[in-house]
């Protein structure tokens, strides 16, 4: 039998059926990519294993071809997220608007006057460029931007109550995802807590009797992402700014998602507005700019000015800012709430927020039959009344009446749970990776978010669920 020999790296690289590898991404590439598969087949030659076929040029451009485009396929990927949680913070929270998308690419794309005052030509604030909006919008005296809510809750505690104790409910020492615990925080920020009341209930006279020469500050934190129910009892807002006040210290409230305007009015259910926070005599409010706002990530603090003055002078200010392609979109999604009536068209996470439910189902029933066609005998897939919720600690326990496709498999109870399984990795394997959810023994693809109808469908055929 006579022996087969690799092709050699010169040859294949002069090789046409390399040419549109060369082509498209450079000779190194191409290079390092043609000797890692050499170096793979070589003991397969030596070997006897490999056939003439499988080390042709034709094949093993094949080859370096799938693995050359694999390696140029970014990390940062697009998917469907049809989970049924609008605010996902593991799926990159609320979609931008076209306005903020425009003023993004215009801030990558030239210079910018992020810290320069056109009109006297000297130096400016690059807090001043959204200074304006945040105000008429709140109602606030002043404003400071930080990269996101964590850092506007850090950077304020450690500028108002470093080496002092800081007041809180212990009905309010939360932990939100990613490891974000007040009292942690707290101690990073250099701020001793001191805890009032019990987990459910927390008065006046709680926190009256808290004060004492080393306090520093009181805060409340919005319970984000649990609730308390039954038997509780809360100081209102302005009682408490009352008490703070009384006893010379600033009311710090950490309003978590931070809504700009009353939500009720879109049917969703309410939570508390930052111009409320404030009107009640919150000296500080911080938020998030990509929850409920509908914008870019990013933490604003606001309030009284000269205590926003005192946190921009903090070092830490300049740890924790903001980039400028933030401030261009945050400044034009804060323009559209000058114009509430249309701020449900405009603003996408509101968009999707108030879309009616008959609509989500009208859509689900349409798309039924492609997938139940996709998938075959094994599952049944039906259009379904679903629960979704707004996510990213915004009404924890309210549910959003919207619809889905519900696919169930019609196996055995045993073999029930590999094959959701192995649906859901199915879907997530597809170009654009669809996300659902897995509960009662069903996998249900929620359609609330689904405004690609077309991708979504194009891509269909591709699903390939293993047995
Ligand atoms: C979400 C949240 C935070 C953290 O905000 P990020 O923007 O995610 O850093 C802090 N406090 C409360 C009450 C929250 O709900």
């Amino acid at each position: 039998m006579m022996s087969l020999r690799l092709p050699s790296i010169d040859g294949l690289l002069r090789h046409p059926a390399c040419a549109p590898l060369l082509e498209r991404h450079g000779r190194e590439s191409l290079l390092a990519s043609l000797r890692w598969l050499l170096d793979e087949l070589r003991p397969g030659v030596v070997n006897g294993h490999l056939s003439a076929i499988e080390i042709s040029p034709e094949v093993l451009a094949g080859r370096v071809g799938e693995r050359l485009a694999q390696q140029q396929r970014s990390n940062v990927r697009r998917v469907f997220n049809l989970t049924g949680t609008v605010l996902h913070t593991n799926l990159g929270r609320a979609l931008l608007p076209d306005e903020a998308i425009d003023a993004v690419q215009m801030a990558a794309r030239y210079p910018l006057n992020l810290e320069f005052d056109l009109a006297s030509g000297k130096r400016g604030d690059r807090d001043d460029l959204i200074e304006g909006l945040i105000r008429e919008l709140t109602g606030a005296e002043a404003v400071t931007v930080v990269n996101n809510n964590a850092a506007a809750v850090l950077l304020t505690l450690n500028s108002l109550g470093a080496r002092k104790e800081g007041i809180i409910s212990r009905g309010e020492l939360i932990e939100i995802g990613g490891a974000f615990r007040i009292p942690d925080i707290m101690a990073r920020a250099g701020v001793r807590l001191h805890e009032v009341g019990t987990t459910n209930r927390t008065h006046a006279r709680d926190y009256e009797a808290a004060i004492n020469p080393r306090s520093g500050l009181i805060m409340r934190v919005h319970a984000s992402n649990y609730s308390i129910e039954g038997f509780t009892a809360r100081v209102p807002t302005a009682e408490l700014a009352e008490l703070a006040h009384r006893h010379g210290l600033p009311l710090l409230e950490d309003l978590g998602s931070g809504s700009l305007l009353d939500l009720t009015r879109w049917g969703l259910p309410a939570e508390p507005t930052v111009r409320q926070a404030l009107f009640d005599g919150a000296d500080i409010v911080t938020f998030s700019g990509d929850k409920l706002l509908g914008g870019p990530q990013a933490g604003l603090i606001v309030g009284r000015k000269e205590l926003i003055a005192k946190i921009k002078k903090n070092p830490l200010k300049r740890a924790l800012r903001v980039d400028k392609l933030t401030l261009a979109a945050l400044e034009a999604v804060l323009g559209l709430y000058r114009d509430p009536d249309r701020l449900a068209e405009r603003l996408p996470s509101l968009r999707l927020l108030t879309r009616p439910q008959a609509d989500i189902f009208a859509q689900a029933s349409r798309l039924q039959p492609a997938l139940a066609d996709v998938l075959g005998e094994t599952w049944t897939v039906s259009a379904v009344h679903a629960l979704g919720m707004i996510g990213s600690g915004s009404q924890p326990v309210a549910r959003l009446p919207s619809a889905a496709l519900c696919c169930r498999p019609q196996v055995s109870k045993r073999l029930r749970g590999r094959c959701l399984l192995n649906l859901e990795a199915a879907l997530r394997g597809l170009p654009i990776p669809v996300l659902g959810r897995i509960d009662d023994d069903a996998l249900w693809l929620d359609l609330r978010q689904l405004d690609d109808e077309p991708a979504w469908l194009a891509q269909l055929p591709h699903l390939q669920v293993a047995p």
